[in-house]
């Protein structure tokens, strides 16, 4: 392997070309690998990892970013609720510019005089909510990752007795959104790559049952290119070896139990629901909602507010992206009439989301 094809973000080039000569060893046919989480897309396209593997050797996005597999109906009721008077919208800045199915965003909204206030956390909000008596929500958009931070939040606002501040709850939980994909023949994958930061909540153990029931191998990794180089290398590994099992290449942070105070703050807030992901639908039991004692902190029970299906925009093929049926160049609209400072679809919009990593970095 060329060294210069190793990109200097490397922290170390020279086991970054071992780890590499490792994986040509290894693979000896074709082998579909899904990363899971939006940051390790960008990570990938960041540093080059494509172009150092072997030609049989198939990266393909998964469902990792949470802003892309948030319904179009759920969008709708985020914007829609702007509309209220006298309310005020917290929420993370990578929400502003996703488009509803109105043609408007919270962006557009707020130039048009509704009040969305950008935050850097759960708690902006609920200081923002101390300081007025209007009601304030929070898009709760996320994983496993952010989600013990939103229920410290929700535990802190009835401690507190702040009843204004809300939550529009769009929880969603890896593992059985990872049991519908692999359960979709069509998909054919032969690893998964692990969200780290995820794992660092569910643990190793996360992960045992689908490698039960799939027989897929299961690496999880860090966002260093190093970490992601090392897990493909043990996928590669495990699939010529016709192991399936787990493996974690980040154990510098993920455990086998993972958090359980996390996991144990999550429970005491939340209870399991169904929720609906943007490409692969309703999902029993992948979805988070409050818990009766925390009930007025809803804002979908306050408001009244119910999520209807909404397609997805014309052209826009974000919902076979998620499910890595699709590459962003195959949808017609790609860097053409979708481009990140006009995006169509929440892929492009997103930090995390694939087809904003096509355009940045090309196909590399
Ligand atoms: S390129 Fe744009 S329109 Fe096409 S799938 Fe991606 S986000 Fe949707």
């Amino acid at each position: 392997m060329l060294p210069e094809k190793i990109s200097e973000g490397f922290r170390d080039r020279e086991l970054a070309k071992k780890l590499t000569e490792r994986i040509h060893e290894n693979v000896k046919g074709p082998l579909r690998i899904m990363e899971v989480c939006g940051t390790h897309t960008m990570s990938i396209f960041r540093h080059g990892i494509r172009s150092l593997l072997p030609i049989d050797v198939e990266l393909i996005s998964g469902p990792g970013c949470p802003v892309c597999v948030t319904s179009g109906g759920d969008i709708d009721q985020i914007i829609e609720l702007t509309e209220v008077p006298g309310i005020i919208i917290a929420t993370f800045g990578d929400l502003l510019r996703v488009p509803g199915s109105k043609g408007k965003n919270l962006a557009t909204a707020r130039a048009e005089g509704a009040r969305v206030e950008i935050v850097y956390s759960p708690v902006d909000a609920l200081k923002i909510a101390e300081s007025t008596d209007q009601p304030v929500v929070f898009p709760a958009i996320g994983f496993e990752t952010t989600i013990p931070v939103i229920a410290a939040t929700v535990l802190e606002a009835k401690q507190k007795n702040i009843s204004n501040f809300m939550l529009l709850i769009y929880h969603k939980v890896v593992p059985p959104a990872l049991n519908a994909l692999l359960s979709d023949p069509e998909l054919a994958l032969d690893g998964l790559l692990c969200p780290g930061h995820v794992s660092a909540i569910i643990g190793e153990q996360a992960y045992e049952p689908l490698v039960e029931q799939f027989r897929i191998p299961c690496v999880i990794a860090g966002f260093e290119p190093l970490d992601i180089l090392s897990s493909i290398y043990m996928l590669a590994r495990q699939v010529r070896n016709n192991e399936a099992r787990v493996e974690n290449s980040y154990g510098r942070v993920v455990s086998r139990e993972g958090n359980p105070r996390a996991r144990e703050i999550i429970e005491q807030v939340f209870e399991p629901c169904d929720a609906s992901w943007r490409g692969l639908g309703d999902i029993p039991g992948s979805g988070l909602k409050l818990r009766k004692e925390f009930k007025n902190h809803d804002a979908k029970l306050y408001f009244g507010l119910t999520s209807n299906y909404v397609p997805e925009p014309r052209g826009c093929r974000c919902g076979e992206i998620l499910t890595g049926k699709v590459k962003p160049p195959e949808c017609s609209l790609f860097n053409s009439r979708c481009t990140p400072t006009n995006p169509v679809g929440p892929c492009m919009v997103s930090s995390e989301g694939t087809c904003a990593a096509y355009s940045k970095y090309g196909e590399i």
